[in-house]
């Protein structure tokens, strides 16, 4: 029987094992992640976590119990420095060498780095792991100016959750954002708007076009973020939530093919056909557009593992799962069903309860964006699914029902 090899034990990697075994996988399957948790979800770590409505032993994806009787061996701590392909060997970082048959990368991004004056100093803060939001939740509590550098959706979601937890009265909780708009990289201007001014409501300002220069500090620790055009924004807090880079050290140090991520085909292979790569550190052809693209979500490192899995089993065919996505604002619950953010028409329908935008591009329909409208969210993902065209013009219609049309 193969020996499958995982590096990386996160949502991706976990799916895989778990997704292999189901589908009657007898072989060893080994679960390597330098982290020292068993696989946890990390979205409740700028959420639930933050909030302490969850601990750790709640943010396990499964316990550790249950991959022994699943057959998977999990071993934490581990981190994975080379590939030796001739080999079909992983070398450790503790110099230890495995052997593969079928190797999967599921190594993930990390956090982009500021790279300005001062980001060093203490008090300055960003969210990726377990160990990351431990601290963030430790030192909340007694900031007082929290400042969040960069608007996207972990910046939105920890500067969501502070705003709420200070309640109304409260001095808002600003978020600096280079660009023109918050979100976007991942969301229509109409939705940005959208979101910006639900955020202000519920103390999030957020202020779009403020390039940061650098951070200013006082014995050792963060005073204040100096703006580009001048102004110091007093913070004890600073947190920084400006994207992130896929893992992809091990692949280029293999020379496997990397592009924007691990490049894989239609069925999720790298260059070299013993090695797969799933998740956030994979780029991969859409199966719309054809474009390579890499997503950061839990639905595509989930789908993903699934369909590798069912490859791994014996049944082929190129992965077409469709995107969606979350992020839960203090009272906004945000949803994206398909690949919006390239639309160049965008259909709002937006009352005081909730919004969704309806995004074309060169009339085709892309998806949609909502807020606090989880059945037009869920109606989306089954057009997208069942691969319904959508006229803009019927759409248009305020009459136009959405939920009807997907029947
Ligand atoms: P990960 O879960 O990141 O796992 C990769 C693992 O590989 C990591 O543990 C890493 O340390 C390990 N690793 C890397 N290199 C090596 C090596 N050389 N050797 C050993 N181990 C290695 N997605 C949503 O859809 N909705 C959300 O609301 C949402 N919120 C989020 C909030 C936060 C704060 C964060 C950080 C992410 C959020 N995401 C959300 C994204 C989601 O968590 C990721 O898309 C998902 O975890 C990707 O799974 P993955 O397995 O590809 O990577």
């Amino acid at each position: 029987s193969l020996r499958t090899v995982v590096v990386g034990a996160g949502q991706a990697g976990l799916q895989l094992a778990l997704s292999l075994r189901e589908a009657g996988e007898t072989g060893p399957i080994l679960l390597l992640g330098d982290e020292p948790s068993a696989p946890y979800q990390r979205p409740p770590l700028s959420k639930a976590f933050l909030a302490d409505k969850v601990d750790a032993a709640g943010l396990l994806l499964r316990p550790p119990e249950a991959l022994v009787a699943g057959g998977i061996e999990w071993r934490g701590g581990v981190r994975v420095e080379a590939i030796d392909r001739a080999d079909a060997r992983l070398e450790t970082a503790g110099g230890e060498r495995i052997a593969y048959d079928r190797l999967v990368l599921a190594t993930g991004v990390r956090n982009r780095r500021l790279m300005l004056p001062g980001a060093d100093l203490a008090g300055v803060l960003s969210v990726r792991t377990l160990a990351d939001a431990v601290v963030l939740q430790q030192v909340l509590p007694a900031a007082r100016d929290v400042v969040v550098i960069g608007g996207g959706f972990i910046g939105l979601e920890v500067a969501a959750l502070v705003a709420a937890a200070r309640g109304a009265g409260a001095a808002p909780v600003r978020v600096l954002e280079a660009a023109p708009r918050a979100l976007a990289r991942a969301a229509s201007p109409a939705m940005s708007a959208e979101v910006t001014a639900r955020l202000a409501a519920a103390g999030v300002v957020v202020e779009a076009g403020a390039a940061v220069a650098g951070l200013e500090g006082r014995d050792g620790r963060v005073a204040g973020v100096r703006l580009a055009a001048g102004d110091l924004v007093p913070a004890d807090l600073v947190i920084v939530g400006i994207g992130a880079v896929p893992n992809t050290e091990l692949a280029v140090g293999a020379g496997l093919v990397v592009d924007n991520g691990i490049a894989v085909d239609a069925e999720l292979g790298t260059s070299d056909p013993a090695i797969a790569a799933i998740g956030d550190c994979a780029s991969f052809p859409d199966a719309r557009t054809g474009q390579r693209i890499r997503l950061e979500s839990v639905q595509n490192a989930v789908d993903q593992a699934r369909h590798l899995a069912a490859r791994f089993a014996g049944r082929a065919g190129p992965y077409a799962a469709v995107p969606w996505f979350w992020s839960d604002q203090g009272p906004l619950k945000i949803q994206i069903a398909g690949l919006t953010a390239g639309a160049d028409l965008v259909l709002p329908r937006i009352d005081a309860a909730g919004a969704t935008m309806l995004c074309f591009a060169g009339g085709r329909f892309l998806g949609a964006e909502t807020i606090n409208r989880p059945g037009d969210h869920m109606a989306v993902r089954r057009l997208l699914a069942a691969g319904t065209e959508l006229d803009p013009a019927t759409a248009a219609d305020p009459a136009f029902d959405l939920r009807a049309a997907a029947g």
